[in-house]
């Protein structure tokens, strides 16, 4: 065990939240999750992006708890609480590896933040025994630059959403504070690690940074606003995928945009602002 990084547990500032507890020894920050580490699921995934899932399939493992408490989470049960198994640091390399055996195009690591020490040492491990696909971090952009200089060698995808450009919002919903300012600053780092999309003659990606960006219904100033910062801070040139997939849970059934779906004349909106700014690079939905 890399004892340096595991202390990195120790009073844990993971995440821009800094919590500062010893999460080795059971005390919770905000994600509540201790150093052990919990699998919600993995498995061979076929919908992310095209890129990304290729015609294998992506080896996806979702963590359990997140560093975010985003309302209308698709993944209610194990981003707020234990859910899954849990798996010793060899172990998780052993999932990584099971994953590339079943013909993945990649290792998916999906709400990595708040194990990112764990992580590292398991991608260790994996390295010793031989994987050779892309590592992809998976993540809702919330990250601290600390821990983005820790991934450095680590990741060759970075996969992170850009949320929100309006930090009012961004706190009512997920209980992000200064979210865009965090994320921008870790979009940067994560490019300059790693650069723009390249893929292989397949068309598969090989290394490169995928910005995400959920459009929400009702929201769509707050998207203009996401797309004008990449632009202004990042480039035009940055690979974007402006997802229109969202879909209303249990709990937002009183909020009045976000308990319907976004329509088509939103959607519309939002690829029009897209390409008004010149993204060239990335993914719509139609
Ligand atoms: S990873 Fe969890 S405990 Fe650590 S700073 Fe972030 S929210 Fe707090």
């Amino acid at each position: 065990m890399n004892s340096s990084i595991y202390d990195r547990y120790r009073k844990c500032s993971l995440c821009p939240r800094k919590c500062g507890v010893d999460r080795t020894q059971g005390k919770l920050g905000f994600c509540k999750a201790t150093s052990e580490v919990f699998v919600a699921s993995y498995m061979v995934h076929r919908f992310e992006e095209p890129p990304i899932s290729g015609h294998n399939g992506s080896g996806t493992i979702f963590f359990s708890y997140c560093t975010a408490r985003c309302c209308y989470c698709q993944n209610y049960n194990y981003s707020r609480g234990r859910y899954g198994k849990s798996v010793t640091t060899p172990g998780l390399t052993e999932i990584m590896l099971e994953l590339e055996k079943k013909g993945a195009h990649n290792i998916n690591l999906v709400t990595p933040s708040h194990y990112i020490p764990s992580i590292i040492e398991a991608l260790d491990i994996a390295r010793l025994k031989g994987i050779k696909i892309p590592i992809v971090y998976n993540t809702n952009g919330y990250e601290s630059e600390e821990a983005i200089d820790m991934l450095n060698g680590y990741i060759d995808i970075y996969m992170p959403d850009a949320k929100y450009s309006d930090d009012k919002l961004a706190n009512k919903q997920c209980g992000f504070i200064n979210y865009s300012k965090h994320n921008i600053a870790a979009l940067k780092k994560m490019r300059k690690q790693v650069g723009d999309i390249k893929t292989d003659i397949n068309g598969i990606a090989e290394r490169g940074l995928l910005i995400r960006h959920l459009v929400l219904p009702g929201y769509i100033e707050n998207t203009r606003g996401v797309l004008r910062q990449i632009a202004k801070e990042l480039s035009n040139k940055a690979y974007i995928s402006l997802m229109n997939q969202y879909s209303p849970i249990a709990q937002v059934k009183k909020d009045p945009n976000l308990k319907r779906r976004l329509t088509a004349e939103e959607y519309k909106k939002a690829k029009a602002y897209l390409e008004r700014l010149g993204f060239l690079n990335g993914w719509v939905q139609d």
